[in-house]
């Protein structure tokens, strides 16, 4: 008798945790919900931000940095080099270009990730190590890679983060983003950070252009295909890049002496960075809200917090903690591992969401390699699925609207009277390219907002590498020595 007592009292409890660990659930969902009212509120937001970006410095969230890239050149030929940095890794690349032909004839590239102190140390020792990978890279260059005689060698810089560039070639740093925070650098121009770095390790290396990683994708997407108008990044972090006419670029204008005649023909590649952007329509949960105070820029890339790769799994992860303090989830106890910030990272969100065995194995084991929970119920398995798909379908939903915003501000997302107007977003990223439920979903969003007759005319395409051989490609179209030869 007080054997069933006990059991009774067991599945009492348990039932009561059961009840708060679904409400716990049933209210990120709800707060987590992105109707299609929504999100086009969102996007109108995006382009009355859009529009207030461009007209004055800071006069918007949105920073609608002016590029210095405008439509590329066919190009110059032979070797150049790339390094793109960003986010959890930096990678070298050079390319063979074949000039006229607009062919890369050959690539090769390798990737070093990045110590995490070197993250968050100072300038000269990120830059320091950076610059010695590099040079190693540059030491294995093959007869394959023909450098032009009596010519040094030339890099497209791809850099990650949020830049005012003062020419094609220099930039000072606004604010790191992402993992990064180097205090030392903010306000520096990055190029010649680099450029002195170099130099301590003896890598004899022209700097020629200095992108970010959204321009870089739009100059590699568009030299293949000229509808390419935009690029979108979501991987460690997200931004997006488009292509404006120079005339509805007001604060640009006002830097430029009155009355060029060419200057209204002309266009502008505008970095956004609209992971900063903000809106009263995005839907917030306690869980961004402490991610963000806590991170290492509190009321910063708010947008980027809710879409981005390196945040999606912390949001899951505060979820669970918040179960297992408040409803007992994984037992008494909670699992020292949860405690971790960040442990979940995007690929173990992705295999666990993509889990299609009945026992959700993959779950299983991740929770138990990971967050070291031995045991975990397919009940409790079948919840934790839910929350990476809430997570991560309002990401790629945001993400969605991002890109409908960008659209309307160029005025594409209507069908044109007679017009077979063709817009091709680039896309690159980890997030997208490995994680298909959030890829998936965020192309049925876009087709869900621009509706069937709009939605044929845009195609997303997945540019891989795209920043890095833009990069070299920006720089073999500005390369130092081609005015030289012109001239
Ligand atoms: C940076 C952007 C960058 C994006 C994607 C953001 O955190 O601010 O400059 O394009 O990440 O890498
Ligand atoms: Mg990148």
């Amino acid at each position: 008798c007080a054997a069933a007592v006990l059991v009774m009292r067991h599945r009492m409890k348990s039932s009561g945790r059961w009840a708060k660990a679904e409400a716990i659930l049933m209210e990120l969902e709800e707060n987590c919900g992105t109707p299609t009212g929504k999100l086009r509120q969102v996007a109108d937001a995006m382009t009355v931000e859009m529009h207030a970006g461009l007209a004055s410095e800071g006069g918007s969230k949105l920073k609608m940095l002016i590029s210095y890239v405008d439509n590329l050149p066919t190009g110059d030929e032979g070797v150049f080099y790339a390094l793109d940095l960003g986010g959890t890794n930096f990678r070298a690349l050079r390319v063979q270009l074949g000039g006229e032909e607009r062919r890369v004839i050959k690539r090769e590239s390798e990737v070093c990730s990045i110590p995490p102190h070197l993250m968050v140390g100072s300038s000269h020792e990120l830059f320091d190590f950076i610059a010695a990978a590099l040079a190693k890279f540059v030491a294995t260059e093959s007869e394959d890679f023909v450098l032009q005689p009596g010519r040094q060698r030339e890099l497209g810089f791809t850099f990650s983060f949020p830049v005012r560039q003062i020419s094609l070639a220099s930039g000072i740093l606004i604010k790191w983003t992402k993992g990064f925070l180097i205090e030392d650098a903010i306000g520096q121009d990055i190029v010649k950070e680099l450029t002195k770095a170099m130099e301590r390790v003896g890598l004899d290396m022209h700097v020629t252009a200095l992108v970010n990683d959204t321009v870089g994708t739009l100059a590699g997407g568009r030299y293949n295909n000229p509808d390419v108008i935009a690029a979108v990044i979501l991987g460690t972090g997200t931004n997006a890049a488009y292509v404006e006419r120079a005339n509805a670029i007001p604060k640009w204008q006002g830097l430029l002496p009155k009355s060029e005649e060419m200057f209204t023909s002309l266009v502008r590649v505008i970095n956004m960075e609209w992971g900063n952007f903000q809106s009263s329509h995005i839907p917030l949960t306690e869980y961004d809200q402490s991610l963000d105070a806590e991170s290492l820029n509190p009321g910063e890339q708010i947008f980027e917090k809710i879409i981005s790769g390196m945040y999606l799994g912390e949001i899951v992860r505060r979820v669970l903690c918040r179960m297992a303090e408040e409803a007992s989830f994984f037992g008494e106890d909670i699992p020292p591992k949860l405690r971790n910030p960040f442990i979940l990272r995007i690929p173990d969100i992705a295999a666990m969401h993509h889990d299609t065995s009945a026992d959700l194995k993959v779950v299983g084991s991740k929770l138990k390699d990971i967050l070291e929970i031995p045991t975990c119920s397919l009940k409790m398995r079948k919840m934790i699925v839910e929350i990476c798909d809430i997570v991560a379908t309002r990401g790629a939903r945001l993400a969605a609207a991002g890109i409908l915003g960008i659209l309307k501000k160029l005025g594409r997302d209507t069908v044109k009277e007679g017009g077979k107007q063709r817009s091709v977003i680039a896309l690159d990223g980890g997030l997208f390219e490995c994680y298909s439920e959030f890829r998936n979903c965020l192309m049925n969003t876009l087709k869900e907002l621009l509706g069937e007759e709009v939605s044929e005319s845009v195609t997303v395409e997945f540019s891989h590498d795209g920043s890095g051989i833009g990069a070299a490609l920006i720089a073999a179209s500005h390369s130092q020595y081609l005015e030289i030869e012109e001239s």
